[in-house]
């Protein structure tokens, strides 16, 4: 997986297609962020984190993920599971004032974590992985994953909207937060 400071996550993706989206190479694409994804582990990839500056990212966030998790952590992020699904040129729509803060961490960013303040709803306008038009409409941790992958295909990281002063290693979040 890319790191910060490779150029690829700094570029706008180009947008995809019907032809291209259909075409045995996406398809292909697909596949190998799934299984870099699962491997990651993380809960979203975009194609700009494997080099490939194109409108594209896989999204899931497995019940196995959340099983360890306590019951009140899942409410307070509003995080539920997430199948695996594809969005490709994406439009992102922020709904309503309310907005949230939380840790936040990116497979681009390795071992690094900041609070985002991000919006909890948000409604996206896309197309999936057989080019067919798809409207998600997504709330808590689920829109944030979703605000995540979005800026990475326009060449945005977290880091652009962390409040600085709580960068800080994985471990010492752990440490001195959890
Ligand atoms: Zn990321």
């Amino acid at each position: 997986i890319v790191q910060t400071g490779d150029p690829v996550l700094r570029q706008q993706g180009r947008w995809l297609n019907r032809a291209d989206i259909t075409s045995p190479q996406i398809q292909e694409l697909i596949e190998l962020m799934r299984e870099t994804m699962r491997e990651a582990p993380g809960v979203g990839l975009a194609a700009p984190q494997i080099g490939e500056s194109i409108q594209l990212a896989v999204i899931e966030d497995r019940a196995e993920y959340l099983a360890d998790i306590p019951a009140e952590q899942l409410a307070k992020y509003q995080r539920a599971p997430v199948p695996f699904h594809v969005i490709i040129n994406p439009k992102l729509t922020v709904v309503g004032d309310a907005s949230v803060e939380f840790y936040e961490g990116c497979l681009s960013v390795e071992g690094f974590t900041a609070v985002v303040v991000r919006a909890l709803n948000v409604r996206v306008e896309c197309l999936n992985e057989k080019g067919e038009e798809l409207t998600i409409n997504a709330h808590g941790w689920y829109a944030r994953i979703l605000q995540h992958e979005i800026d990475h295909l326009n060449g945005t990281l977290y880091i652009d909207r962390m409040n600085t002063r709580t960068f800080s290693t994985a471990e010492n979040m752990f440490r001195f937060r959890a």
